[in-house]
Order: C-alpha cells, then sequence, then structure tokens
C-alpha cells in the first residue's frame, strides 16, 4: 500500500520536535521526498527510510524552510555511494535556483557524482509532475510569496487522492487540487501574505469536499497548535487533524 510519511509539519521556525514542512511518498516501486529541508538525512533514518531509497524529489517553492536540506540531501547520497540518478521535479524559478545552489558547491568537480535530473513543470493548473506505477503526481500554481505549486497525488489502485496546499493564502487554485479528494494537507501559518489561518484552511476544504482536513505547517515552539483545531472546525464540518512529525497516511 502506498504511504506518506509526514517527516516535519513546523512553519519556518522548526522546534525539537516539528522539523519544516516536508514529506515522503512511497510506492512500491518510487519513494518521492517531497521539499527537503535542513539535513533531511536525519529525518529520513528516523522515519526508517534509506536515502538512497529516493528516486524522485519534488521541490514546492525555493524558500530556505523547504529546499535548504538539497545540497546536504545530494552530498550525503554521493558519498554514500549512490549511482543511480536522482530526478528532480520543480518550477523553472526553483529549479534554476538549485542549480545556482550547487554551482557555489563547485558540484561539477565531485568526482563520480551521480546524475541529477531536473524536469521543469508547466505554469499551468493540474501540470503532470510524474508518474509511477502506484501514483500520478499533477500541481497547479498556488499563491505565496514566491512561485510555488501545490500538488494532487492520485492512487491509481485505491482511487484514493490526497491534495497538498503548500504554503499559500487560500486559493482557488488549491480547491481545484483539493476537489473531492480523500485528504488534504493545508497549511495554517496563519493569515498574512502568502499564508492561510486554520479557519481559512477549513473553509477551502469545505468548498473542495474533501473527506479530512490535515493542518501543516504551523507554528510550533511555545505556540500551542492544537487550539487551531477549533478554528478549522468553524468552518469545515469533517474531520480535522494535526499532522505530527512522523505521521502516516496509507492510500
Ligand atoms: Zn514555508
Amino acid at each position: 500500500m502506498p504511504k506518506l510519511i509526514i517527516l516535519g509539519t513546523s512553519n519556518a521556525i522548526p522546534d525539537e520536535h516539528h522539523e519544516n514542512t516536508h514529506m515522503a511518498l512511497l510506492g512500491e516501486n518510487r519513494t518521492v521526498l517531497i521539499d527537503c529541508v535542513n539535513n533531511p538525512i536525519v529525518r529520513l533514518r528516523q522515519a526508517g527510510l534509506d536515502i538512497n531509497r529516493l528516486t524522485d524529489l519534488v521541490l514546492t517553492h525555493f524558500h530556505p524552510d523547504h529546499v535548504s536540506g538539497v545540497p546536504s540531501l545530494l552530498m550525503n547520497s554521493w558519498l554514500l555511494g549512490r549511482r543511480k540518478p536522482l530526478d528532480i521535479y520543480g518550477l523553472s524559478y526553483t529549479l534554476e535556483r538549485i542549480e545556482k545552489m550547487m554551482d557555489f558547491y563547485d558540484w561539477a568537480t565531485w568526482p563520480d557524482f551521480f546524475q541529477v535530473n531536473f524536469h521543469p513543470v508547466q505554469e499551468i493548473e493540474m501540470a503532470p509532475v510524474l508518474e509511477g506505477d502506484e501514483f500520478r503526481i499533477y500541481s497547479s500554481l498556488v499563491h505565496h510569496i514566491v512561485p510555488t505549486i501545490g500538488l494532487r497525488v492520485e492512487f491509481k489502485k485505491t482511487d484514493r487522492v490526497l491534495a497538498y496546499s503548500c504554503d499559500t493564502e487560500p486559493c482557488q487554485e488549491v480547491i481545484k487540487l483539493a476537489s473531492g479528494a480523500d485528504v488534504l494537507i493545508h497549511e495554517a501559518t496563519g493569515a498574512s501574505y502568502g499564508h492561510s489561518s486554520a479557519a481559512q484552511a477549513g473553509t477551502i476544504a469545505r468548498q473542495a469536499e474533501v473527506g479530512r482536513l490535515y493542518l501543516i505547517h504551523y507554528q510550533t515552539g511555545d505556540f500551542d497548535a492544537h487550539s487551531l483545531l477549533p478554528q478549522a472546525e468553524q468552518t469545515f464540518n469533517g474531520p480535522v487533524s494535526l499532522a505530527e512529525d512522523f505521521m502516516e497516511l496509507t492510500f
């Protein structure tokens, strides 16, 4: 059964129990990391995942709390003897900056470095990102501070659907990505430029008619994130939960 492992749930400022928001999608033949933060091997190991099992990396946008781990991921994979290529997907805006970031590390001179293939995704609604035996991933531009994609994952064998808003203000694009989804994972940073509140996440979940809402990318530290649940429940009648680090959802 394909599953999603939540590897981090915090907004840009993590704490000892919540890493920056990122997750891994596991199928039989593919393991897709969605965003890549700090030194990702630590969270991957804690979740029981071998870094060199990764086949694909989807990058939602070029902010440090979503892509800071790319150089460490590439270097650690290389040092651990990776030979097979890694496929990286994202907007051209994001991928160009990742390449420049790696150029600062002079990655062209790393001996026997494995192949990295960049796959720019189209800036259209429901752009196809990648397709494996078990799932298809689509992306749409959402409304954040820099060009950002939200995702829809369709699981072929079970017809189940997962949607992830990524960092965004409430927008029609997420409603379409999440339309009829079994699970919507929506950010709840708080109502501000480029972000959403828990109540707004609930409204999007209601409008998209999803089965279940998980809040993510929330404030951590001394903040009581459980106080967000009743706010989302005021605008969405279905079940609402906080996404937690290492939570596993099967599809
Ligand atoms: Zn963020």
